[in-house]
């Protein structure tokens, strides 16, 4: 395997791995570790060419960055992806040579599932290196993370309502979910136990069908979702949703969900904010996995108990989100930058 350094402003190491014989073409990007080492997610995905692999896998492993800073994981950001068609292109001798790839680093980067990686992928890979994580439950890892992303969204949302109507309650708030599926359908149930007025919607209908019948949620077209009058919308699908196309179509007060990367472009939080909608930047929201997983590597391994209660810290991040935002007249996702390089400022600062 032919291992090669890129040099790029910014972060701490990139690196490219390819391996002829399992026909690995892959890049990792620790971006910060000043917090910890650095964990994110392993992508596949059939990009067209390196540069675009290398345009995700920066943008995505600052991400993490600000995510841990913000929800005090301890840990830093970084994110692997591997170039290739996961239909046809996954074999034992590729994700054994991944494993050895990661493994070359160190433990600087830890890895973990995202997009097209599952459990068995990582499972082949942790045959070459211990610097995994999010495997299963059974074998003293953290498990599946989506009930505790849903989890801390909920939290999350208590302090969205607080700020609403001074009041953290979440009964008889309307809220409209889009995309139900592993985190947007527990999400939905764990508000109806709290007494909001849920509507769901989704492309997947057998999902909607089967959730409307068990739980009996108001359904609504994803057409028409946007311009559902409500209290939250909560976009639990895909990012990029909100954009200068939807932002005029909303009819919320805020807009708070799990879903990653929801702001086309960063400066439509700004827009956002100018409609007068409360926006809970999605990193500081959706930290319920990072901070379950990030509980797999504390000195005692995996404990739900410690992992809940750090969950619910995502209350307070976002609570001085809010505040940072309203002091300084700055939207909610600058607020929540703003959080996040002052913690690795302070962090830095210490070490010196
Ligand atoms: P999932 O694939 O289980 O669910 C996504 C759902 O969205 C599916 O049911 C799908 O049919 C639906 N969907 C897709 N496009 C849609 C559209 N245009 N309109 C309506 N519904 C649509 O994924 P998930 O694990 O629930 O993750 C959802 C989002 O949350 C993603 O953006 C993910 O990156 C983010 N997220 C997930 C976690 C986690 O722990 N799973 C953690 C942080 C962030």
């Amino acid at each position: 395997m032919e291992i090669t350094e890129i040099q790029v402003d910014g972060y701490e190491k990139v690196v490219r791995a390819r391996d002829q014989q399992s026909g690995l073409h892959a890049l990792i990007a620790v971006h910060d570790t000043t917090l910890g080492p650095s964990l994110g997610g392993m992508r596949m995905w059939p990009y067209a060419s390196e540069d675009e692999a290398l345009f995700d896998v920066l943008r995505l492993s600052r991400g993490m960055t600000l995510k841990s800073a913000v929800a005090e994981t301890g840990l830093g950001g970084g994110k692997s992806v591997i170039l290739g068609d996961p239909k046809s292109m996954k074999s034992e001798a590729l994700f054994r040579s991944m494993g050895r790839f990661i493994d070359s680093l160190d433990g600087i980067y830890i890895t973990a599932e995202d997009m097209n990686i599952g459990i068995p992928d990582l499972e082949v890979v942790q045959k070459e290196t211990r610097w995994v994580t999010g495997l299963k439950r059974s074998e003293g890892s953290s498990g599946n993370p989506s009930p505790y992303t849903a989890e801390g969204c909920l939290i999350g949302l208590r302090a969205v309502a607080e700020e609403l109507d001074g009041d953290t309650s979440l009964a008889g708030k309307k809220v409209v979910i889009q995309g139900v599926g592993a985190v947007g359908g527990a999400l939905a149930v764990l508000l109806k136990e709290s007494g909001a007025e849920v509507t769901i919607c989704d492309i997947n209908e057998a999902r909607v069908k089967q959730l409307q019948d068990e739980y009996g949620f108001d359904v609504v077209s994803d057409d028409e979702h946007l311009s559902v009058e409500c209290d939250i919308y909560s976009p639990c699908a895909r990012g990029a949703g909100i954009n200068d196309d939807t932002i005029p179509l909303l009819h919320c007060r805020a807009l708070a969900g799990c879903a990653n990367n929801q702001m086309l472009e960063p400066r439509h939080a700004a827009v956002v904010r100018d409609r007068g909608i409360l926006y809970a930047p999605d990193y500081v929201i959706n930290a319920g996995g990072i901070i379950n997983v990030s509980v797999e590597l504390l000195p005692g391994g995996y404990n739900e108990a410690v992992a809940r209660e750090q969950i619910a810290r995502i209350y307070d991040n976002l609570k001085k989100v809010f505040e940072i935002s309203r002091r300084d007249d700055i939207p909610t996702n600058t607020a929540a930058e703003r959080l996040a390089s002052d913690r690795l400022k302070a962090a830095r600062a210490a070490s010196n």
